[in-house]
């Protein structure tokens, strides 16, 4: 099977806030499977819905002890704070040193919808922040000063100019706001 297109920025679905999942389900199941596949192809460690088009709020990952899966996932607590220079599949080539939450207890489903509840610190709390930002259409840009974002607008127009037309089926066409 052809692996899913990530889509990347530009993409309105980016932007928007994903709804709950209703039914944990094989349809579920497998589509966490082949984001999974398009994760590990990337290569990223993790991969929200609405990165392959799903406006859905659940995500998989890998942070090094296999592949998994979080559906509804909440942050219910957070404290600290840590600076890290994070990328995104989706702002493909660029990173920034963001300052977020240190540490945070994240609850959620997994796939048999039994209950999932991770303290989590430093990148492996990042990890699960980064991904609850696409949940709610947010983005690295987002995070940036006018300058920061001027500046990485004008790469990523470069960048998409250079070689953003050969997707053959469209789905990551890009326009600039
Ligand atoms: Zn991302």
């Amino acid at each position: 099977m052809e692996s899913l297109p990530i889509r990347v920025f530009g993409d309105p679905v980016l932007k928007r806030v994903a709804e709950d999942v209703q039914d944990i389900d094989g349809s579920l199941a497998s589509l966490c499977g082949r984001m999974l596949e398009a994760m590990y192809q990337a290569p990223g460690i993790g991969l929200a819905a609405p990165q392959v088009g799903v406006s859905k709020r659940f995500f998989v990952y890998d942070y090094g002890d296999g592949p998994k899966v979080l559906i509804n996932p909440e942050i219910v607590e957070s404290d600290g704070e840590w600076e890290f220079d994070e990328g995104c599949l989706s702002v493909p080539g660029l990173s920034w040193n963001i300052v977020r939450p240190k540490r945070i207890h994240i609850v959620g489903y997994g796939l048999e919808g039994e209950e999932i509840s991770i303290e989590a610190d430093e990148l492996e709390s990042r990890l699960y922040q980064h991904e609850m930002d696409h949940l709610n259409g947010k983005l690295l840009l987002d995070y940036l000063d006018d300058d920061q974002k001027r500046e990485a607008k004008k790469i990523l127009r470069q960048m998409i100019m250079s070689h953003g037309n050969d997707d053959p089926d469209g789905t990551q066409r890009i326009k600039f706001p």
